[in-house]
């Protein structure tokens, strides 16, 4: 029997409520699949700072560097916000992208046509929506040197550097072509190249790579434009590539067209080991009251058969067990509106594992 071993990090907030579900869920699918997962559970963020007094601690590193894919719930908190910049909560997964390099975040925003009425825009605007946002993740202005609060003169100076090196925007154009090619050929590069340099470069280098994928269609768009038509008419995008910090605003304007932050999963892919996690924070407003939404952390474990184990047959079965407990009207809080049957985030996690288990 095959099995696959996959790092578990609850992490803080819902973390740990949403990702117990997504674990009854992988439990069914393996039983209906016949393979066998070794869990390795370790902690990150708030939960390791209280622990280990670190975020990231080294045993949590040993524990991801020997699985094949890791699950992430969420980090972070009010009860960590005043510490110091270099040892928040936060600071956990700028070091476990770096530690895997996963330079490659994968954010699908596709909307559900039973919950059509959950995003602020008009049915005919959204109806329809499959965008995958290909994100660049382990450079950019989240990395560039230098960066810091210096002093200049009498007054101080904060700086951040957008940098990008040839070879980082060729392996992110790669995936995206990639992706474009299973699903509609489309690519729209999102950059600012009227005005920053660094994205001058990202132009050119995409246009390059293109030439090894000329079936698929390629457009460039300013990031101010980009966000603009996100909104006006979004059925317009297959697969949006972008740099780390645009990728970051816009994948979460894409998803709110799909309504509700607690139901997009992402993958984060280019290394060895994947990672996988919801694109919500840890939602502390909402900790321990087993209303959260684990329908993102659920998907993004489906999407962990297809990236780290070459199973898109489960991510399928997983997708359309999701969609049938949809269908039946069953809603967490954050999706419902009239006429639905609401449910705590374990009836959600138990309703989806029952639908498994019928196909
Ligand atoms: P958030 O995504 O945690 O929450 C934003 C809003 O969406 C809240 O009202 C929350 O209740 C709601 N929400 C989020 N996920 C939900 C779900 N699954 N079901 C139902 N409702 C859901 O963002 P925030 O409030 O800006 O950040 C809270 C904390 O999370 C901060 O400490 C922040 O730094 C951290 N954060 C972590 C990550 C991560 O771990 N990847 C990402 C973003 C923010």
């Amino acid at each position: 029997m095959r099995e696959i071993t996959v790092a578990v990090l609850p992490g803080d907030g819902i973390g740990p409520e949403i990702i117990e579900q997504a674990i009854k869920v992988m439990d069914a699918v393996a039983g209906k699949f016949g393979f066998k997962i070794d869990y390795k559970e370790a902690l990150i963020g708030g939960a390791a700072i209280d622990e280990t007094g670190v975020p990231f601690p080294e045993e949590t590193k040993d524990v991801v560097l020997s699985s094949e894919a890791v699950l992430l719930g969420a980090v972070g908190g009010p009860k960590w916000d005043d510490l110091e910049f270099s040892i928040r909560p936060e600071r956990a997964l700028l070091g476990l992208r770096k530690l895997l390099n996963t330079f490659a975040n994968l954010r699908p925003a596709k909307l559900y046509n039973e919950l059509i009425d959950a995003s602020s825009l008009k049915p005919e605007i959204v109806k329809g929506v499959d965008i995958m946002v290909v994100r660049e993740l382990n450079s950019g202005i989240y990395f560039g040197i230098p960066n810091g609060v210096f002093v200049d003169g009498d007054e101080r100076v904060g700086i951040n550097t957008l940098r990008y090196k040839e070879h980082e925007v060729e392996r992110i154009a790669k995936v995206a072509f990639d992706v474009a090619r299973k699903r509609n050929k489309k690519v729209t590069s999102v950059d600012k190249a009227n005005v920053l340099e660094a994205t001058v470069l990202w132009r050119e280098v995409v246009e390059r790579v293109h030439k090894d994928f000329e079936d698929v269609e390629l457009s460039h768009m300013y990031v101010d434009n980009a966000a603009m038509q996100i909104i006006r008419w979004p059925k317009q995008f297959d697969v949006v590539v972008t740099t780390n910090m645009f990728g970051d605003i816009l994948s979460d304007a894409c998803a709110m067209l799909t309504g509700s932050l607690g139901m997009l999963p992402s993958a984060s892919i280019g290394g060895d080991i994947g990672l996988y996690e919801p694109i919500h924070g840890s939602a502390p407003d909402i900790a321990g009251q087993n209303i959260a939404n684990p329908i993102a952390t659920i998907n993004s474990a489906a999407m962990m058969f297809t990236y780290s184990f070459n199973m898109p047959e489960v991510e399928e079965v997983i997708d359309k067990a999701v969609k049938a407990v949809l269908a039946k009207g069953y809603r967490t809080k954050d999706i419902c509106s009239d006429g639905c049957k609401v449910v705590s985030t374990e009836e959600m996690g138990s309703l989806v594992r029952e639908e498994i288990e019928k196909f």
